[in-house]
């Protein structure tokens, strides 16, 4: 176990402005923390964070990531919570704790491989400091290296997918090379153990053959880089199990195929020397065509690069070798801890330390833009999506912002069109919840439909608003169809005619269609109904007082027939007019409106007397069955109230305690004595305004209330 004062120094050797002090408090309260708490292997507990300090420590990382490696466990393992945490070490240590605390939460959660892209940018929008990130990635190899000490095979296995497919791809991401290999080899060794046997036995083997041909062929390089007076220092390993068993699968051939099982890698000064000792190579020895990759003009998105060819070396065995700077080996090796270390120049305590985290957000996301390198500090990654999973545990994206009926929509139309209502991490939320990172929606799903014109503003997405609007579409058509039935049917009672099945063929064939075009037709406002009368009996006395333009007084005479509001949807075949907001109650007339439905205006509207309205454009319905509990309509009534203090607030309570909601209100005049107030209210029906004005007109502030 790493002593107190070997990590302490081992900090200070690189990092000019440890937190000296901090750092040896984090190191005993940590170790009190955990206790007698003892790991899997028997170890104390406190050997683990250790542990994760010190492999950051190696890659000389800030001792603010140092602090947070050894107080990462505090919080999800001890009694120690947060805010204690916060007290002793300040905002930034919580921050990061909190992030690494967050992030063991999702882990183990990761068994949908199909969603391993989607689970590792969940991790990244989550962790939104680069260093939460690091901690994870050191707690996971350490937890790797001791893995055996767990005794269940299968969550071993587990582990090791999840590894395998979550962590070392990180490590890849943020450049870090070592993690990622010696992460690949671990996991590797857990889930196929002969396979990976058999290939470390072959490379035994294949050792044996010529023992020393890692070493001939490095001197052979070398002496044609003499006669050239080129410098440069060259390593030649095997290639690790892991890396040929993914190349045997990809390829798909056996291992005595695998003819290029060393690699070289030659370092030098600069990049033109990689290039000029490319081209010795390739002269003097012949190299395998379409193996040749130029990384150093166009590096990797993670930054990387070298260049890469294959050749048959000086023994005739095929080699790999690579070409890079000591900068861009130390770079693909280390990643971000490189960009540590190559920071370019330290005068600022805080943030230039940070100076090389652009670079590497660039790296991590090509897309972003370079901007001021504060906002660099922050882990921006992905903040434009959300990752919530399905209660079957699969991981959906989804853009910012998205609300329930987005997910519900890319789960499936299906599941969209019947959504009823959400859970939100087991608990009922409204549907104008925003989802967050992590969050578990399960959608509930229902007969009756929900969906409404409203249901637009509760989605974001463009799938989500497509389906809606479709969905809306066929519904409106529906309505607009019951609509039309119904105008058609008044049309022939009025007149005293039967609707009956016979005259209805008839009439839809004299206009060649079928009865439900005929209704929609006649619903959308497209086919007047005294004109499919007339095409019955074309000697009705009908054209002249349907087609001439009418005063409304005229009309007014109630005709015995009317249509029914209750059957119709708002917003969809039916519309309230605004101008003179109709509640239930009010004696109410309705023009068609064409391709909207019926337009419902009080019948002594003045908006609807300036229309010159047709007599065929003109319905008569009724309120019937109004009883809808649910339904609230908006109505607008002027307030004269006494300027005085506490008016305002007799107003709204007595509103409120009639059981009305206020919309809104606007001062429209306002003199030493008196206010006028225009309020927009919900109300259930005209006993309900009656009622609400009743109210407000006993009150002593107030001199006069009129619907407007
Ligand atoms: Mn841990």
């Amino acid at each position: 176990m790493l002593r107190q004062v070997e990590l302490v120094e081992k900090v200070k050797s690189y990092d000019p402005y440890v937190h000296e002090e901090m750092l040896n408090r984090a190191y005993v309260y940590s170790m009190k923390a955990h206790g007698s708490q003892r790991r899997a292997s028997g170890d104390p507990y406190f050997s683990h964070p250790l542990e994760v300090a010190g492999i950051l420590a190696e890659y000389k990382f800030d001792s603010k990531t140092i602090i947070t490696a050894l107080l990462h466990d505090v919080v999800e393992d001890t009694k120690k919570n947060l805010q204690d945490i916060k007290k002793n070490f300040g905002n930034e240590i919580s921050y990061l704790v909190d992030g690494v605390t967050k992030l063991s939460k999702l882990e183990g959660r990761s068994d949908k491989f199909k969603q391993a892209e989607n689970f590792r940018k969940l991790l990244l929008a989550t962790s939104k400091d680069i260093r939460v990130l690091l901690v994870k990635l050191a707690d996971r190899l350490h937890n790797m290296r001791t893995l055996s000490h767990i005794k269940e095979n299968a969550k071993r296995k587990r582990i090791a997918i999840e590894t395998l497919e979550i962590f070392a791809p990180l490590a890849e991401r943020l450049g870090m090379q070592e993690i990622r290999a010696e992460l690949d080899d671990l996991s590797f060794k857990i889930i196929e153990p002969e396979i990976r046997e058999s290939i470390v036995y072959r490379l035994e083997m294949l050792r044996q053959q010529d023992e020393d041909l890692l070493h001939k062929t490095i001197n052979m390089i070398q002496d044609l880089l003499y006669k050239n007076k080129i410098k440069a220092d060259i390593y030649g390993r095997e290639k690790k199990p892991f890396s040929i068993w993914k190349k045997m699968k990809v390829k798909s051939v056996n291992f005595s195929q695998l003819s290029d099982i060393m690699a070289f890698t030659i370092l030098l000064d600069s990049p033109e020397q990689c290039y000029i000792v490319l081209g010795l190579l390739h002269q003097k020895y012949s190299y395998v065509p379409g193996r040749f990759k130029d990384y150093i003009s166009t590096p990797k998105p993670n930054g990387y690069q070298s260049l890469h060819t294959t050749l048959i070396g000086p023994l005739n065995q095929r080699i790999e070798i690579q070409l890079r700077t000591l900068k861009m080996n130390d770079l693909a090796n280390l990643g971000v801890a490189a960009h540590w270390i190559y920071k370019d120049n330290i005068d600022n305590k805080d943030g230039k330390q940070f100076k090389g985290i652009s670079q590497i957000l660039d790296i991590l996301d090509q897309s972003k833009e370079p901007e001021e390198f504060l906002e660099h500090t922050k882990l921006q990654m992905y903040t434009d999506q959300v990752f919530v999973f399905t209660p079957s545990g699969d991981l959906i994206s989804l853009p910012k912002g998205a609300m329930p009926l987005d997910f519900a929509f890319a789960v499936h139309t299906d599941v969209g069109t019947n959504c009823i209502g959400v859970k939100i991490n087991n608990s009922i939320k409204p549907l104008y919840t925003k989802l967050k990172n992590g969050d578990q929606v399960e959608i509930l799903t229902g007969e009756e439909n929900i969906l409404s014109p409203k249901s637009l503003e509760l989605s974001i997405t463009g799938k989500a608003q497509a389906c809606i609007k479709r969905f809306l579409h066929a519904m409106e058509d529906n309505e607009l169809k019951k609509l039309g039935k119904e105008i058609l049917t008044n049309q022939f009672r009025s007149e005293g005619i039967r609707f009956s099945e016979r005259n209805l063929k008839t009439a839809a064939e004299n206009f060649k269609l079928k009865n439900d075009q005929l209704f929609l037709k006649i619903g959308r406002g497209e086919l007047e109904p005294f004109k499919i009368i007339l095409s019955l009996f074309p000697k009705k006395e009908l054209i002249r007082s349907n087609e001439k333009i009418v005063l409304l007084n005229e009309v007014i005479e109630k005709k015995k027939v009317s249509i029914p509001l209750n059957k119709l949807s708002p917003g969809m075949s039916i519309h309230y007019a605004n101008c003179c907001n109709p509640i239930p109650g009010d004696s109410v007339l309705a023009y068609i409106s064409q391709g909207k439905g019926l337009m419902i205006h009080i019948d002594s509207c003045d908006e609807l007397k300036k229309n010159q309205l047709s007599k065929s454009k003109l319905v008569n319905v009724r309120w019937e069955d109004f009883n809808d509990k649910n339904k609230e309509f908006v109505v607008k009534i002027q307030v004269t109230i006494k300027n005085k203090i506490g008016s305002l607030g007799s107003l709204s309570s007595m509103i409120g305690k009639s059981l009305s909601n206020i919309r809104n209100l606007k001062i429209t005049d306002r003199t030493s004595d008196f206010y006028k107030i225009d309020v927009e209210i919900d109300v259930k029906n005209i006993k309900h305004l009656e009622k609400v004005m009743v109210s407000l007109r006993t009150s002593e502030f107030i001199e006069n209330v009129l619907r407007v």
